[in-house]
């Protein structure tokens, strides 16, 4: 980390304890790093920057309700695909794990390794919940329902006139409580979160949404559902992204970041604090022709400044440092917070009937 200046008791504290980044895209990239011949490129080329951003876990989208490029994700056989490009690049090299228990929490608490899961950020390629049992088998442990907007289960925080959730998307969030599988209110409209939240009995995690008090997007959280969170034992991930940041997205900067940690661990406590930067640097390229084809403004996918990619999260760290977090916290935040979650839901007992 020779590009930054962290101080070396914040980069002591980063290699103490365990550090999860609980979302993430870039198995995609995996997926097409593969299909161009480069099949080991979670070790080659995502692992160094990793490592210098001292994650050792990290939550990985597999598939969802958008595309990257020509990949529309929300095909169950392209899903399949890059499950399966993901998990032989995990089982090709010792140190890497795949989380799908509760001991493999417990391994990636104590930093033995590095852990990944897979998540889905939007459920168009599940028409049924046999379809969701095997994606379980396959590995699959965390579930976004929708992807802003409306599916067969959920509307999504873009719809105009949200509703909730079809009979449908109930009968998803109750498989996954039965199967033990995270579930993610992130991207819902808030009638939606309110639904889901209502029918899942253990601790509910936001990936990558900030306050809206402080930033008035759509995709952030209002006081009520952080509070609702916070009463559950839930977890929330604080988005990089510069539009969820502040209303004039040029003014991302690590400490207005700061801020909405300040202002959730206000409402919930710092308990309910993780890291979900969204990072994207890996296909921008796709993002950038999206910004495009849609007449968007080029900047508008820009990363809190100075923390833009994995490699730099100590950046952001060192933000929170500064505002005074204390290292118990700050270590809950880097990803004591969401094992604590993961370990919590993977080991539930059989739901209350
Ligand atoms: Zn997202």
């Amino acid at each position: 980390m020779n590009d930054i200046d962290i101080p070396q008791s914040l980069l002591e504290l980063l290699a103490a304890h365990p550090v999860a980044d609980v979302h993430s895209d870039y198995a995609i990239q995996l997926y097409r790093a593969a299909q161009e011949g480069r099949d080991d490129a979670l070790f080659a080329e995502h692992l160094p920057l990793l490592r210098r951003g001292g994650v050792n876990a990290e939550v990985l989208t597999v598939g969802g309700d958008f595309e990257i490029g020509t990949l529309e994700l929300w095909d169950l056989r392209l899903v399949l695909r890059i499950i399966d490009a993901t998990r032989r690049q995990i089982d090709a090299h010792g140190e890497f794990h795949l989380m799908l228990e509760g001991e493999d929490i417990d391994r990636a608490a104590a930093r033995d390794g590095m852990h990944f899961m897979f998540a889905l950020e939007g459920i168009r390629c599940v028409e049924d919940v046999a379809t969701l049992r095997a994606l379980h088998a396959a590995g699959l442990r965390s579930v976004i329902l929708t992807h802003n907007e409306r599916n067969l289960a959920a509307d999504g925080c873009a719809e105009p006139k949200p509703g909730g959730l079809s009979n449908f998307g109930r009968e998803i969030v109750r498989e996954l409580r039965a199967l033990n599988m995270v579930l993610d209110l992130v991207h819902l409209s808030d009638p939606s979160f309110f639904d889901a939240i209502d029918l899942y009995d253990l601790p509910p995690m936001v990936s990558h949404s900030n306050a809206r008090a402080l930033c008035g997007h759509r995709r952030n959280l209002t006081d009520e559902q952080i509070r609702m969170i916070g009463e559950r034992g839930g977890v929330i991930g604080l988005n990089f992204l510069g539009m969820f940041i502040d209303d004039d997205r040029t003014k991302a900067t690590p400490d207005r970041l700061a801020d909405h940690a300040e202002h959730i661990a206000g409402i919930a406590g710092s308990e309910c604090l993780a890291l979900g930067p969204d990072y994207a640097d890996y296909y921008m390229d796709a993002m950038q022709q999206w910004l495009l084809r849609d007449d968007l403004p080029t900047d508008l996918l820009n990363f809190v400044t100075g923390a833009e990619d994995v490699a730099h999260l100590p950046v952001f760290i060192d933000a929170l440092a500064r505002r005074g977090f204390s290292d118990e916290h700050l270590a809950g935040i880097l990803g004591g917070n969401a094992l604590r979650l993961y370990r919590t839901v993977f080991t539930a007992s059989a739901p209350q009937t």
